[in-house]
C-alpha cells in the first residue's frame, strides 16, 4: 500500500480523513462517527490535546484551547494557546496529524500524501495556508479539492445516470453552493457561491445571545463579565439547537450559571422550535439567496435540478429542508452522511489518483474572478483603482490567461500589477491576492510591452509569471505582501516542532486495533470495543482520582451522583465500553466543573 493517498476533510468543527480499504473508500476512525472535533489544546499538566479532549475542556478552559481555527486559515496573525503561539497552519497541521495517526492504525503505515478539501469560496491565501498546514504534518498536499465538488463525488458513487445536482453545504463555520452536473464518470462543477463566515456557529451564537438576554431578563446580570459562565452558555445552546432538530421544544437548566454576591442564580427557560427558527430564518434566507445566486450563474433553473444534496451537520436543522422544498420544489437529499460525505469524495478522488479503479474525471471551476487594478475612470473622475477581471468566475481549471502591460513613461524599469480576486468593479474592494512587481526592464524610450502570464492550477491557487515581450526574458517577480509560499527549511523547521508537539501529547490512541487487522473497520463491528481514543484511559482515571479527592467537599447529592458516576466508569473500564465511559466521563467533568467553581 505504498502509493496509498488519503483524502482528507479538514473542517471547521469535525475532521475526517478517508482511504481506499479492501476495495472501498472508507472513512477511518475510532468511534462511531469517525469525527475529529477540529478543535487543540493544552491540558493544565501542559499535555497537547487533539480533538475530543481538546473541546471536552473547551468550557473548563477557554484560554487552553482552540476550535474554528479554519476561520483563521490565510491570516498573518498568530494564536496563543496557554503560553505558547501559533500559526493558523500549525494549529491545523496538529489535527491533520492525528487524523493521519488514525489512518495509519488501519493502513499499518502513516499515510504520505493526501488530497484535502476546502470551501470553494477560500481565497488563494486560505488555499495556501492549508497546503502548508498538510506540509508541517509531514504530508504531501497532492490536490485542493473544493469540497461541493467532493461532496458530488460521493454522492455520485455507483450511479451512472446524467444529473444536474445542487450541493448545499452548510456546517459549522462555512457555508457553500455549487451546482453540477454528474454524468458517469464525470463530475462538472458549473458554478459555485458562498459565504466563509456563516454556519451552525452562528445559530449558536444567537440562541446563546437569546439565552443570556432570558437570563438577564429575569436576574438583571449581564454575562459580559462572566468567562466561564458564557462558555456553558453557548455549551448548552449548541446542546438545545441539536435537540430542537428533532423535537418540537426544549428545556435548557443550567445551575448556577453565576454566583452573583454570594446566591448561584440559575438559567432556566424553554424554547420552541418556532422561536429557534424565528432567530436563525434570516442566516438561512441569506443561504438561500446565493443558491439563487449560484443557479444563475449556472444558467439553470429550480425546475431543471434532479437532485438537491444537502452536505454538513447543520443541514438536519429541519428549517434548511422545508425552505429548500419550498423554494426549489424539490425534496433534499441526505443519502450519504452528510457529516461523512466531504471526507468520502475526498477519498474517492485520492483514490483515484493513487490508480485505484475508481474512474472520475473532475472538472472544477474557479469560484470567483481574479484579475488587476488599472488606472481608469468613475464617475467621470480619474480612479487608479479600477478592476479588471483577467479569469472570470466559474471558469474550468486549471487554466492560463495572458495580459499585456506597458510601461507609462520612457526609461521605465519597473511595473507594479495589483491582483486580486472578487467580483467587485472598484478594486479595493475585492481580496488583494498578490502585489507583483515587475523588475530589471530594458530602458526604452518608446512604451515597453510585459506580459503577465497568470496560472490558475486545479487547487485554484495562483501563480504569476512576467515576460519582456521584446527579449522574451522572465522577469523577476517580488510578492510585497506577505503570502509567499514558506521555503524549505522553513517548512522543515516547522515540521520539526509540530512532530515534537505531537509526540508528545498527553491523550495517545490506546487501544486501537492493531495496525493490520483491516477487518475492524467493517460498518457493523464496534471499532472501539476495548479502546479509549479520545477520552483515553489515562484522562479517565486522572478524572476518577480528581473527582474522589473532592467527594467530601461535595454536597450530599453530588456526593451521591459523583459515587454513581465512578462505578460507571470502573465498570465501563472494565468492559471496555467506550460510548459508556465517554458518556460518564462528560456527566462527571460537568458535575466537577460545578462542583470545583463554587466550593
Ligand atoms: P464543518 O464542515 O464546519 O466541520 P460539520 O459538517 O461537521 O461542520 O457540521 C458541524 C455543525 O453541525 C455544528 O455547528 C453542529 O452544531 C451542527 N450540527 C450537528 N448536528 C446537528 C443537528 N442534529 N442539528 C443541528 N445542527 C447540528
Ligand atoms: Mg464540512
Amino acid at each position: 500500500m505504498s502509493d496509498c493517498i488519503v483524502g482528507i476533510d479538514l473542517g471547521t468543527t469535525n475532521s475526517e480523513i478517508a482511504a481506499f480499504v479492501d476495495g472501498q473508500v472508507r472513512v477511518l476512525g475510532p468511534g462511531e462517527t469517525r469525527m475529529l472535533p477540529s478543535c487543540v489544546g493544552f491540558s493544565t499538566a501542559g499535555d497537547l490535546l487533539v480533538g475530543e479532549a481538546a473541546r471536552n475542556q473547551q468550557v473548563l478552559y477557554p484560554e487552553r484551547t482552540i476550535r474554528s481555527i479554519k476561520r483563521q486559515m490565510g491570516s498573518q496573525e498568530p494564536v496563543t494557546l496557554a503560553d505558547k503561539t501559533f500559526t493558523p497552519q500549525e494549529v491545523s497541521a496538529l489535527i491533520l496529524r492525528e487524523l493521519a495517526e488514525w489512518a495509519s492504525r488501519v493502513l499499518g503505515q502513516p499515510p504520505r500524501q493526501a488530497v484535502i478539501t476546502v470551501p470553494a469560496y477560500f481565497s488563494d491565501a486560505q488555499r495556501n495556508a492549508t497546503r502548508e498546514a498538510g506540509a508541517l504534518a509531514g504530508l504531501d498536499v497532492v490536490r485542493i479539492l473544493n469540497e461541493p465538488t467532493a461532496a458530488g463525488l460521493a454522492y455520485g458513487l455507483g450511479d451512472g445516470s446524467r444529473q444536474t445536482a445542487l450541493v448545499y453545504d452548510l456546517g459549522g463555520g462555512t457555508f457553500d453552493v455549487s451546482v453540477l452536473v454528474i454524468e458517469g464518470d464525470i463530475t462538472e462543477v458549473l458554478s459555485s457561491h458562498g459565504d466563509n463566515r456563516l454556519g451552525g456557529d452562528d445559530f449558536d451564537d444567537l440562541l446563546a445571545a437569546h439565552l443570556a438576554k432570558a437570563f438577564h431578563d429575569r436576574h438583571g446580570v449581564e454575562l459580559g463579565e462572566h468567562s466561564a459562565g458564557k462558555a456553558r452558555l453557548w455549551w448548552a445552546a449548541e446542546q438545545a439547537k441539536r435537540k430542537l432538530s428533532a423535537e418540537p421544544d426544549v428545556k435548557i437548566h443550567e445551575a448556577a450559571l453565576v454566583i452573583e454576591s454570594g446566591t448561584p442564580l440559575h438559567l432556566d427557560i424553554e424554547i420552541s422550535r418556532e422561536e429557534y427558527e424565528g432567530l436563525i430564518r434570516p442566516l438561512i434566507e441569506s443561504t438561500l439567496d446565493s443558491t439563487s445566486k449560484a443557479l444563475r450563474d449556472a444558467g439553470t433553473t429550480p425546475d431543471a435540478l434532479d437532485a438537491i444534496l444537502l452536505v454538513g451537520g447543520s443541514t438536519r436543522t429541519p428549517l434548511v429542508s422545508t425552505l429548500l422544498r419550498e423554494r426549489i420544489g424539490l425534496d433534499p437529499s441526505q443519502a450519504v452522511h452528510p457529516d461523512l460525505c466531504v471526507a468520502l469524495g475526498a477519498g474517492v478522488l485520492a483514490s483515484r489518483l493513487a490508480g485505484h479503479a475508481i474512474e472520475r474525471v473532475l472538472v472544477d471551476v474557479s469560484p470567483y474572478s481574479f484579475g488587476v487594478s488599472h488606472l481608469g475612470e468613475r464617475g467621470g473622475v480619474p480612479y487608479p483603482h479600477c478592476y479588471r477581471p483577467i479569469i472570470p468566475r466559474n471558469t474550468p481549471l486549471p487554466l492560463t490567461r495572458t495580459e499585456r502591460y506597458s510601461t507609462a513613461y520612457p526609461y521605465q524599469t519597473a511595473v507594479d500589477v495589483q491582483v486580486y480576486q472578487g467580483e467587485d468593479e472598484d478594486a479595493l474592494r475585492n481580496v488583494l491576492v498578490g502585489d507583483f512587481q515587475v523588475e530589471g526592464l530594458t530602458p526604452t524610450e518608446e512604451p515597453n510591452d510585459i506580459l503577465c502570464r497568470m496560472h490558475l492550477d486545479l487547487d485554484g491557487i495562483l501563480e504569476v509569471t512576467a515576460v519582456e515581450k521584446r527579449t522574451g526574458a522572465s522577469k523577476h517577480i517580488t510578492i510585497a505582501n506577505a503570502l509567499t509560499a514558506k521555503s524549505a527549511a522553513e517548512i522543515a523547521a516547522g515540521q520539526q516542532r509540530i512532530r515534537e508537539l505531537y509526540e508528545s501529547r498527553g491523550d495517545v490512541l490506546e487501544g486501537w486495533p492493531a495496525p493490520d487487522a483491516p477487518d475492524n473497520i467493517d460498518e457493523d463491528i464496534d471499532l472501539v470495543a476495548s479502546a479509549l481514543p479520545a477520552a483515553g484511559r489515562a484522562a479517565a482515571s486522572h478524572l476518577l482520582e480528581r473527582s474522589r479527592r473532592l467527594l467530601d467537599q461535595m454536597h450530599e447529592e453530588d456526593r451521591e451522583a459523583a459515587i454513581e458516576l465512578h462505578d460507571q466508569m470502573d465498570a465501563a473500564i472494565a468492559a471496555g465500553n467506550t460510548s459508556e465511559l465517554q458518556n460518564a466521563v462528560r456527566a462527571l467533568e460537568e458535575l466537577l466543573f460545578f462542583v470545583e467553581g463554587h466550593r
